[in-house]
């Protein structure tokens, strides 16, 4: 599992389709490669499909054609069941809007995601707890979320996303809503996860927080990184040290 050259995330040639009507392409031929302990920055601008893929990567959500191997598992073919077993057990998920529950504390909000992997209610509070410390809100354990700034906030939801130790962090504008010191706090905490092994895919309106990435990515109009329909077979490993794509309208 842990060759290091060894892809965690493989989507080959992955779309999603809305019905509609009116019928939305919001993703569209996607390959993308995500090799284990890499960080990557997704840009691109509003409405360009990238929680839509977020979604994809994270199994919340399904393509409607192509192909999405997990740590080398086909995971198209895995029933519902298995694919939250494996979100529970492999990847974080920090959501653009944090998804907290504000009248609970931040020790409730962070032992839920242990619920999912099927974690002891013991051992989810004790995983709990730790996390909090980790990301520097040990003293605010026992405060609702609904008292807590936008930063604590944002932090309380990336120790749900840690607490059951994933090894793939996923982050939908992790700092869309944080002024510049608590976007410093949150990056400084990505950069270090990363470093102790976590491969790390946010998704960001931001330059600088793009910059802190290894590698960046673009997404325009639901195709990453200017990759369209046809694209020649292999290109996926040109992505690996693909430049940023310019992001029309990006919204900056
Ligand atoms: P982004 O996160 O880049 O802003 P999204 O992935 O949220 O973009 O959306 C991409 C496109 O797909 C948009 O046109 C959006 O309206 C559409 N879309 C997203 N989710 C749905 C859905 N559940 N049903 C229909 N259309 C959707
Ligand atoms: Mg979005």
């Amino acid at each position: 599992m842990s060759n290091p050259r060894s892809a965690i995330v493989e989507l080959d040639g992955v779309a999603r389709r809305f019905p509609g009507p009116p019928e939305v392409v919001a993703v569209r031929n996607a390959r993308v490669r995500l090799q284990a302990g890499e960080y990557v920055a997704l840009t691109g601008p509003s409405g360009s499909g990238k929680s839509t893929l977020v979604n994809i990567v994270a199994l919340l959500d399904r393509p409607t054609s192509g192909r999405y191997l997990l740590n080398g598992a086909d995971t198209m073919g895995m029933p519902e069941r298995q694919r939250a077993l494996v979100r529970g057990r492999q990847i974080g998920v920090v959501f653009q809007s944090f998804h907290l529950m504000a009248w609970r504390t931040a020790l409730e909000n962070v032992a839920v995601a242990g619920m999912y992997a099927g974690t002891r209610r013991q051992l989810r509070m004790r995983m709990a707890a730790a996390m909090l410390d980790r990301v520097g809100l040990g003293q605010r354990a026992g405060s609702l979320t609904a008292t807590m700034s936008g930063g604590e906030r944002q932090r309380v939801a990336i120790a749900r996303a840690l607490a059951t130790q994933p090894s793939l962090l996923l982050c939908d504008e992790p700092t869309g809503n944080l002024d510049s010191a608590a976007t410093e706090v949150v990056l400084d905490l990505l950069a270090q996860l990363n470093r102790e092994g976590v491969t790390i895919l946010v998704i960001t309106h931001d330059r600088q927080v793009a910059a802190r990435a290894g590698r960046q990515l673009a997404i325009v109009d639901g195709v990453v990184d200017g990759l369209v329909d046809g694209a020649v077979d292999g290109a996926v490993d040109g992505l690996v040290d693909g430049a940023v794509a310019p992001a029309a309208g990006d919204a900056g």
